[in-house]
């Protein structure tokens, strides 16, 4: 199986090593292409505080040491701008006109943040007065607090925010790869909180297939190994039952280690791969650079 991976978190954002950390050791490992999706910058734009968003101050330097890295490595390694860009309501979301505006190589949308809609609690007070975010794939204790005082306690009305944030950043579009869309199940192991065998959980998937289908623009879903990288999933996202819901809806799909540290690079893709050819797949999609604004990707076997 030909190498590569769209989606890498350098020491700019919340990962380890530099650009050409990352470079060398694909290089090394034979990666076709490699592609940095730091988090986006979001406090200036949003007000929000965040930790592990790329710094506002620091995104010229991130764009001109990829781009140097491209021209260094052109004729050994296919190299990529691009941005891991959040979608939170009414705040941020790829099909922004100034996310647009960047004139990056690519776009991975996803959703790890939520806003509880019900305020009245002591939520406000507590949290959105530090405008600080909570994340489905934080820690198990910031999971907790998302159900407790932001879904008051109901843990699968959280898990349908959850869904119902993905399919409406696919359904504004203007992406070109969807992050980890099970990402809910993070500190959900063994089903501790909700299942996610639960009809009504894949209904969602079904939805967001159906989403994805009928995208103007494609939309590629990652089989994102991060999670068992880190150590904190047993399998990759999406589970192998989104994955057979995709496949019969044709979705395509591609391969990344979502990685933190350069030694990510092509972590865990052997059980990805496996997951695929589960599901019924028999090839995955090679990202290719854009060609008039559109995103050229080709079929590579599994
Ligand atoms: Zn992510
Ligand atoms: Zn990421």
């Amino acid at each position: 199986m030909i190498y590569s991976c769209l989606h890498t978190h350098t020491e700019l954002c919340d990962g380890n090593g530099t650009v050409e950390d990352y470079c060398k050791l694909a290089h090394e490992k034979r990666f076709v292409s490699l592609g940095f999706s730091a988090h986006a910058p979001i406090t200036k734009k949003t007000s929000l505080m965040s930790d592990w968003h790329l710094p506002d101050g620091s995104f010229d330097k991130y764009c001109f040491l990829v781009r140097t890295a491209q021209k260094k490595w052109k004729d050994a390694l296919d190299v990529y701008l691009g941005l891991e860009i959040d979608y939170i309501k009414d705040y941020i979301g790829p099909a922004d006109d100034d996310i647009q505006a960047l004139g990056l190589d690519f776009i991975i949308g996803s959703v790890h943040c939520l806003l509880p809609s019900n305020t009245s609690i002591d939520w406000t007070e507590k949290f959105m007065q530090q405008k600080k975010l909570l994340c489905v794939d934080g820690s198990e204790e910031e999971f907790q607090l998302l159900i407790t005082h932001g879904w008051n306690s109901d843990v699968f009305a959280l898990v349908e925010s959850y869904w119902e944030a993905v399919i409406a950043m696919c359904k504004r579009g203007k992406f070109d790869i969807l992050g980890h869309c099970d990402l809910i199940k993070r500190n959900n192991a063994d089903d501790k909180y909700f299942s996610t065998k639960d009809p009504r959980y894949l209904r969602y998937a079904e939805k967001l297939a159906c989403v994805l289908a009928d995208s103007s623009m494609p939309i590629v879903a990652e089989v994102n190994t991060g999670g068992m990288n880190r150590g904190k999933t047993k399998e990759p996202y999406p589970s192998l039952d989104i994955l057979k819901i995709f496949r019969k809806k044709n979705i395509p799909v591609t391969i990344n280690a979502d990685a933190h540290f350069p030694a990510h690079l092509g972590g865990n893709y052997d059980t990805a791969r496996r997951a695929l050819l589960e599901a019924g797949y028999t090839y995955f999609m090679l990202y290719e650079g854009r060609k008039n604004g559109k995103a050229l990707w080709s079929k590579s076997q599994l």
